[in-house]
Parts: C-alpha cells; structure tokens; sequence
C-alpha cells in the first residue's frame, strides 16, 4: 500500500497545503480518501487522474473535505472514464452528492449535447452510505469505518485499511478518542490530523479567542496527537490536516516528540508513504527510511 498526500491543508487557503485528500494505491487498485480543493490538480501531478479511481471515500461532510466532489466528477469524464464513481460516505452523502449533479444537471446536459463524447457513464455517481465497522474490498484492500468524534459534526469517521499483513489508520478530523486509539492499535503507519496548539492568531474581524478555541475544540493538538500514536503503540506517525497550513514543521516535531518515540513525518503535498517498506519519498525527490516495524 502507498499513500500519496494530494493535500495536506485545511480550510484555510495556502498555495502549498491544498484541501484535505489523499489517494492509497495497492496493485492496479486507486482509492481516493476525501476531495479537497485543489485535488484533481494534485492528482495530475501526482501522474493519476480522477479515471484511474476505483472509488471515493469521504471521512465526513465538512467543506474542506468534499469541496472539490463535483469538479472530480467532471473532470474523470473528461480524462476519459467510462464507469460511474463510487462515492462512500457517512449518512447524507447521497442528499450531498445528489444535489451536487442536481445544482450542475443543466450545464453537464449542455456539455453532453455540443462535446459529443464516447461515453457518458463517468457522469454517474453511485453513492454507498456507511456505519461504523466494514465498508468494502477494493482489490486487495479491506477497508473499515472508524468512528471517531468530531462533535458537533455528528458523522464523522477515520478508515483502517489492511492488505498484505500491513495496517495503515487515516483518522479524519477527530478530538483524541479511544475508538481511533483501538483501531489504530499496532497500525503500521497512523496518519493522523493535527492542529497547531496557539498556532491560529486571534485577529480582530477574522477569529476570536472563543473561535481559536472552538476549532482546536473538536480536533487534535499538537500537544495531544503524540500521545494518540504512543498510546496506539503505531509504527510511524504522519501528521496531515495542518493547521494552520504555515505551522513551523520543526516546532511541530519538538512538541509531538515530547510524547512518541518513534518515527513522525509532517505530511507535504505530494509526498508518497510507502507502507510495505516503510518509506517516504517527498516530491522534491528526497527519501526517508521510517524504519522497521
Ligand atoms: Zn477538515
Ligand atoms: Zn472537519
């Protein structure tokens, strides 16, 4: 399994943390995990496109992470696809998904009509609503739903995904929470969300105290994230979700380090973990040994 961070941002716009998104790759098999913005790009760049995808999982509905859903759609179309999307989602992805292709029906028909392409099925979305626990194959890769808490979102999950004997844990958007904890217990690679602890400035206008300490309410600190990667005994910890986008990487490993032993890269975008021989290759062409595990 390869993990390719196509984003690694947040809400907040930053020309080089996109929106949340990452695609995991085993074999000839592609799926895509959330649709920030900015993704269809990423994957470009990463030598894939939205045709190569067997299927779209999204963690939950927040903006960030399925901002760039219908751009991904169209796009797929015209790289050529010739086979509906697979979307999974949590409960109100299909109300989501459904008024995307509705609010976009007139001007897809329009394209349809005057572009005269080989095939229109790329147009098609089948959306599959998941609970906590399995939600599917795809080649060799078995996928799990974990439910983690990011209230007052209420739908809110992280993936487990294992093929081969490895286990690599995505957590979403989540507060620290046993439920990640467990799912993630001996995970080869956790990649887990982080937000810098006072790294969002109060800004008159902009954010207030009350509004810094919401947000890094219902995610992880960087004085909280180490402990989940200590305490779920992984192997190697990435941090992606940066927030804010700008956060000093050195700062961010002082503080995590002060928690977890092991092995902890700072997600870039583009970079690839490669969880069989736990490797990491940046898009600067650098490579980094993570270890054994
Ligand atoms: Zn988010
Ligand atoms: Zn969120």
């Amino acid at each position: 399994m390869r993990v390719t961070f196509l984003g690694t941002g947040c809400p907040v716009p930053s020309p080089h943390r996109f929106g949340p998104s990452q695609v995991v790759r085993h074999g000839d098999t592609a799926i895509l995990i959330d649709c920030g913005s900015g993704v269809t790009q990423r994957l470009a760049a990463a030598g894939l496109s939205g045709a190569d995808l067997d299927a779209v999982l999204l963690t939950h509905l927040h903006s960030d992470h399925v901002m760039d859903v219908f751009q991904l759609i169209l796009s797929s179309w015209h790289q050529g696809r010739q086979r509906p999307q697979k979307i999974f989602g949590p409960p109100g992805t299909k109300v989501y998904v459904d008024g995307l292709m509705a609010l976009w029906r007139a001007e897809m028909d329009q394209r349809i009509a005057h572009e005269r392409r080989p095939s229109t099925s790329a147009l098609e979305t089948e959306v599959t609503e998941f609970g906590p626990g399995w939600v599917g194959r795809f080649g060799e890769m078995e996928v799990s739903a974990v439910q983690v808490d990011h209230r007052p979102v209420v739908h809110a999950y992280g993936f487990a995904l294992t093929a081969c004997g490895r286990r690599l844990v995505v957590s979403g958007d989540t507060r620290p929470c046993e439920g990640l904890v467990e799912a993630a217990r001996g995970a080869d690679v956790l990649v887990h969300e982080v937000v810098a602890r006072g790294g969002m400035p109060v800004v008159e206008g902009v954010r207030t105290a009350e509004t810094v300490a919401n947000v890094e309410s219902y995610h992880t600190r960087s004085d909280q994230v180490g402990a989940v990667a200590a305490e779920a005994g992984v192997g190697c910890l990435v941090l992606t979700h940066v927030t804010p986008p700008g956060t000093d990487r050195a700062a961010l490993l002082e503080e995590v380090g002060k928690h977890y032993g092991g092995p902890v890269v700072v997600a870039e975008d583009l970079a690839t973990i490669d969880v069989e021989r736990m490797r990491v290759t940046f898009a600067s062409g650098g490579v980094v040994a993570l270890g054994r595990h």
